[in-house]
């Protein structure tokens, strides 16, 4: 019982007195490295053409197990099912990836940004605007106008 407290007093007593080796992080100066399979912040996908993948299917909020996703599907003008809305509440999500899994149409996959710390209670939903990726340049410039009117005017971005 008594061995192991000194120990543990003896490698305390160590560290103090050498702080050039700093054992804990320094965050947010020092980032940590997520490891590769790290489930993080969600991220709602684009094809090539930078139209949304989602369907609003809805499989992704029937599997959830918190139930905080919720959205609203639509039809746009040319008969294709889309996510009006698309919202997760982060404060109740646990990052299991179920709804990732379950997409078919591979539209949200769980990236590595894992700073969602905030001040404000009102940040905790993420609306379809914070999780959608932006249009790529690539695909912007590979797009004829015709393409980039179609999807200014199917998700109404302007
Ligand atoms: S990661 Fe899990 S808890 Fe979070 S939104 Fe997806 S299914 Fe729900
Ligand atoms: S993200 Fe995938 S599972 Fe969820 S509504 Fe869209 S297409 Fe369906």
């Amino acid at each position: 019982m008594i061995k192991p407290l000194i120990q543990g007093l003896a490698l305390t007593i160590k560290y103090f007195l050498s702080p050039s080796k700093i054992v804990t992080m320094q965050y947010p100066d020092e980032k940590w490295k997520p490891y590769p399979r790290f489930r993080g912040l969600h991220e709602l996908q684009r094809d090539e053409d930078g139209k949304e993948k989602c369907v609003a299917c809805g499989l992704c909020a029937e599997v959830c197990p918190s139930e905080c996703i919720s959205l609203e599907g639509a039809e746009n003008a040319y008969g294709e099912r889309y996510a009006e809305t698309y919202e997760i509440d982060m404060f109740r999500c646990i990052f299991c990836g179920y709804c990732e899994e379950v997409c078919p149409e591979e539209a949200i996959f769980l990236r590595q940004n894992y700073e969602l710390a905030t001040g404000n209670p009102k940040d905790n939903i993420y609306t379809k605007e914070k999780l959608l990726v932006p249009i790529k340049k690539k695909a912007m410039k590979k797009s004829s106008k015709k393409v980039k009117k179609k999807i200014n005017k199917v998700y109404s971005y302007g």
